[in-house]
């Protein structure tokens, strides 16, 4: 006997819910069911989103109420539009089966007077955010007195985005004899004190740890520098060609940077805030939800009540202040019974919060190493031949372009092809990570490493103060080292070692100081010189010389801006061949909210 059925839910419904798939209740819904059904018990769920929270108290919703009667029998408030729509949509599909089922979605920013014409018509079910449901009470265009079930589900989130008066109001237009059917991810104390306040002796219930995640999602982190979080956060999506991701920021402007920088970086990105409005918030959603975006950046706000099934990964770029946040944005993951991972991009300081989650949740975090550019571009170039052998082809219409296909290749091997093939769609990429260095840090540095060897050296050297930084085309992979690099500075301008500071040799460029006075000298020097062929190039760095900034907008610190898209379709979003994002900006962006100038004209 179908397992549903066995919990008292009718025939119409059964066969509605097994449409959608649903062979086997999900621990929520087998747990509350049988409560829910009897009608005699307020209740407390404690179950994350994606858990089948909607059908746990749908279905008993579809058993309990008189669809003969015209009248709201039952509200489910809920904190954001979206759900909403979701909650209304879902009730009707598992009602398929059952005649004169009306519900109704009254949500703000949509037109009211069509919410108030169904509202007329007659519902028994109003699904509803509560500041437009006020809205209509305060019409007086809805009869709550004959409402026998309210449901509040992500209470949390309602508290969280400050509806707690507007709860209260539209309660009190409820009659007292209702029952109230609570879901909450996590119970903070005002959540509890909703139950006490509204609730009887209610039935409580959680699905696994009281704030413990989702058991399907595993936890992981990477210690990064700051500086390098963003060139981290690209590597561990290029190793992951097939991700389909949110990535959680504390900020709009963090948002916004990201996602402008994934874009001009050729990846399908774009930001959720709380300054779209909601027509724009709709779209991007719309895309996320139709899989033309693979990365959603969006703040915690922005990002309550998303609802889109198999995310693969949720991102914390940085991680939230409040660790109930940390609960809501993994919980995006690992719905409806898959897996998912919850990733976080942090630094040494940000140990003692990972160890810190690990306790509240219950669930221990696993450090992760930033994969090596070899690494990744390794796995894209498998996901590409993976994509090659299970492509379709169509055989009618590549058959009419075969023959010549098969003579413009006929001077080539089977290996040519291949390799030329790799090529097209890799040269950029494999430019991309080249000379990339290790992003991984040491868990037990410091965390001052960095700086303290800058300082130190320059020290050693006489300090910086007075010292310019220069920035060469020339690295260690031009087979030089620090030793040889002075002695071609010196050589080539004649200018005194003594005059060279601090020198940071990097892969395929190199930074040093030189003395202000000498500065010309230097730039005058290299005008017109050749190495192995190459044209040398000396510019100016950022002011001041200290740390690879400069670096990271010329020659990108290894990290260019090369393509690394997914499955190669970029379109539009493409840039030609070898081109760098650093080429056309003028300045960039760390991650901090702060902008950060390059003098450079590169
Ligand atoms: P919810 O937590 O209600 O938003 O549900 C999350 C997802 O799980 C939705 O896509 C539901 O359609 C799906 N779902 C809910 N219950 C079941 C079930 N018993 N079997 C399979 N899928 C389910």
């Amino acid at each position: 006997m179908n397992p549903f059925l066995e919990l008292g839910i009718r025939h119409e419904v059964v066969n509605a819910i097994t449409e959608l798939g649903f062979e086997k209740p999900s621990e929520i819904q087998e747990k509350a069911i049988p409560v829910l059904l009897t009608g005699n018990d307020d209740f407390v769920g404690l179950a994350q989103t994606g858990t089948g929270k909607t059908a746990a108290f749908g279905l008993p919703l579809l058993e309990q109420l008189d669809f003969s009667q015209k009248h709201p029998q039952a509200l489910v408030l809920c904190p954001t539009r979206e759900l909403c729509l979701q909650i209304a949509k879902d009730l009707e599909k598992y009602a398929k089966y059952i005649d004169n089922v009306n519900v109704v979605a009254v949500y703000g920013g949509a037109n009211i007077s069509d919410q108030l014409r169904q509202i007329r018509r007659g519902v028994q079910i109003v699904v509803a955010t509560p500041g437009r449901m006020l809205d209509i009470i305060g019409r007086k265009a809805i009869d709550f007195s004959q409402v026998n079930y309210v449901v509040l589900d992500e209470a949390d989130e309602m508290l969280n985005m400050g509806f707690q008066e507007d709860i209260n109001n539209i309660l009190s237009e409820t009659p007292d004899t209702k029952k109230t059917w609570l879901f909450s991810a996590t119970m903070p104390t005002e959540v509890r004190r909703i139950a006490k306040n509204y609730m009887t002796d209610p039935v409580e219930m959680t699905v696994g740890t009281k704030n413990t995640g989702n058991a399907n999602i595993e936890h992981n982190y990477y210690l990064i520098r700051a500086k390098d979080k963003y060139a981290a956060f690209k590597r561990i999506v290029d190793s992951n060609p097939e991700i389909f991701g949110i990535v959680f920021c504390r900020t709009k402007i963090e948002t916004q940077e990201i996602a402008e920088a994934l874009i001009k970086d050729g990846y399908n990105a774009d930001s959720l805030h709380g300054d779209l409005s909601q027509q724009q918030r709709d779209k991007v959603m719309k895309r996320y939800r139709d899989r033309s975006l693979q990365l959603l950046i969006a703040t915690d706000v922005a990002a309550r009540g998303i609802d889109v099934n198999n995310v693969t990964h949720v991102i914390n770029f940085s991680l939230p202040d409040e660790i109930e946040n940390y609960t809501h944005r993994s919980g995006r993951t690992a719905r409806a019974g898959k897996t998912g991972i919850s990733i976080s991009l942090i630094n040494l300081k940000e140990q003692s919060k990972i160890r810190h989650l690990e306790k509240v949740i219950g669930k221990s975090f696993e450090r992760k190493e930033v994969p090596q550019g070899s690494a990744v571009v390794e796995k894209q170039l498998l996901t590409i031949v993976d994509k090659v052998q299970n492509v379709a082809i169509n055989e009618e219409q590549i058959n009419q372009f075969l023959p010549a296909i098969m003579e413009g290749f006929e001077s080539l091997s089977k290996e040519d092809i291949v390799k030329r093939f790799a090529s097209l769609e890799f040269n950029r990429f494999l430019e991309y990570y080249k000379d990339a260095p290790d992003l991984n840090i040491d868990a037990r540095d410091t965390g001052r490493g960095d700086r303290d060897f800058d300082r130190g050296e320059r020290r050693e050297r006489g300090g910086s103060k007075g010292f310019t930084r220069l920035f060469m085309n020339l690295g260690s992979v031009d087979e030089f080292n620090r030793g040889e690099i002075l002695g071609f500075i010196c050589n080539t301008t004649k200018i005194s070692g003594k005059s060279i500071g601090k020198i940071d040799l990097k892969g395929v460029y190199t930074f040093f100081e030189v003395q202000d006075a000498d500065v010309d000298k230097v730039i005058q020097g290299f005008k017109g010189v050749d190495f192995n062929g190459r044209n040398v190039r000396i510019e100016v760095s950022g002011e001041g010389g200290s740390s690879d900034r400069g670096g990271r907008s010329r020659s990108g610190g290894g990290e260019r801006s090369g393509r690394s898209r997914f499955g190669g379709s970029a379109g539009g979003e493409r840039r030609s061949g070898g081109e760098r994002k650093e080429r056309s900006s003028g300045g960039f962006r760390d991650f901090s909210g702060k902008r950060r100038e390059s003098k450079s004209k590169y």
